[in-house]
């Protein structure tokens, strides 16, 4: 998936990085996970440790780290992401994007998808987004994309 962007994105790793790190964050929020994000900024524009993180999100500190290497992972290297991801952060912020999954009242902890009406639990919510909504998190990457452009 995004083969096409990857090749024409491969001489420029910044680029390439910005849209990476973008499609992460943007799934994140589009799939109501925003305390991933606010994970992010505390490491990224904050400074926090990964132990501090956790503590302040009440989450294992395996959980940070695995959050942390997938934006190491979108960002080609943790250099390259260290330098992106705090400028991705806040420009999707401003964005203020509205999640797609919302919380069910009354139901159990399991989120409904205001696009397609599915029930999802939280802990796929990042895949059904990924999955079933490609179309919108890639709407968003390229309306936020010329915004990062360093
Ligand atoms: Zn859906």
């Amino acid at each position: 998936m995004g083969a096409g962007a990857a090749v024409r994105t491969r001489a420029d790793p910044y680029r390439a990085a910005f849209r990476r790190v973008t499609r992460y964050v943007v799934t994140q929020l589009l799939a109501g996970n925003d305390y991933v994000v606010r994970g992010l900024e505390m490491y990224y524009v904050l400074n926090l440790s990964p132990s501090d993180v956790a503590t302040v999100l009440r989450v294992p500190v395996g959980r940070v780290r695995g959050w942390l290497q997938r934006v190491h992972d979108a960002g080609l290297g943790a250099a390259v992401a260290a330098r992106v991801a705090p400028a991705v952060l806040m420009r999707v912020r401003g964005a203020r994007l509205t999640p797609l999954l919302v919380p069910v009242p009354d139901g159990g902890g399991m989120l409904r998808c205001r696009v397609c009406g599915a029930s999802v639990p939280p802990s796929k919510a990042a895949a059904h987004v990924v999955n079933k909504h490609r179309d919108i998190v890639m709407r968003y990457v390229d309306a936020l994309l010329p915004l990062l452009s360093p």
